[in-house]
């Protein structure tokens, strides 16, 4: 899941920052309203957390911005601001839903999960691949009955490949979705997080999901022959599976 924080305040944009990488987020940070609208055309976020008084373009123009190109993703809107005008402006202009600083951090996970959850509404809420199920709303990994614990990176990395399952994933893909544009590291690093991967999966389970395709990338093996018939499809449709 990668996100966009839009916030002039560094203190306040590095501490979210680092928050939301903490629970698995891959984040990009804009410090004003221009440099918002060029990441939102680049990079197709899953939700941005948008600060409404910004230098250069305010946080009710890139909103309406956004929706004017056609961009639906979740908008948060943050302002140090209070009252009914500010909510309903905020509203107006397309954002999802609006948080009053100052807020607890706990709070707003909470919003950007169901953000994110309703806008996943149409889409499996269970990702799966043979026996192993991942769900990205309760940040789960089950093999059969099994929970499998993962970090925070990792689940990201697999959740990646699940999303992608059966389909041969470039590795400069895994680093752009998992990683932000601030990462400057060794691209190896994805190496090392399908090497953990496979350790946590692949041998404890003794079973090849993670594939290597030789000069291509990996590949989430969906399902093999003696897979029930209802784990083999890769996806399981939603709704059923949360109750
Ligand atoms: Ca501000």
């Amino acid at each position: 899941m990668r996100l966009l924080v839009v916030e002039d305040e560094m203190a306040m944009a590095e501490s979210l920052r680092a928050g939301l990488e903490a629970e698995g987020f891959a984040v990009d940070v804009a410090g004003d309203g221009e440099e918002a609208l060029w990441y939102a055309a680049e990079v197709d976020y899953d939700a941005i957390i948008l600060d409404l008084m910004l230098p250069k373009v305010n946080g009710f123009v890139v909103c309406r911005t956004l929706r004017e190109r056609e961009n639906w993703v979740p908008v948060l809107m943050l302002t140090a601001k209070d009252g009914h005008l500010d909510e309903a402006e905020g509203l107006d202009t397309g954002a999802d839903d609006y948080l009053t600083k100052p807020f607890s951090f706990v709070v707003l996970l909470a919003r950007l999960r169901a953000l994110l959850r309703r806008r996943g509404r149409e889409r499996p809420t269970v990702l799966r691949a043979g026996p192993l199920g991942l769900d990205p709303a309760r940040r789960e990994v089950h093999h059969g009955d099994e929970p499998v614990a993962l970090t925070a990176k990792e689940f990201a990395v697999l959740e990646y490949l699940m999303r992608r399952a059966g389909d041969v994933v470039p590795k400069p893909d895994i680093l752009a979705n998992v990683w932000d544009f601030n990462f400057d590291g060794d691209p190896n690093i994805v190496e090392v997080y399908i090497r953990s991967l496979r350790r946590k999966i692949d041998e404890r389970f003794d079973r090849t999901f993670i594939e290597t395709v030789r000069g291509a990338g990996y590949r989430l093996i969906v399902a093999t022959e003696g897979d029930e018939a209802t784990t083999g499809a890769g996806i399981e449709p939603g709704t059923g599976s949360r109750s």
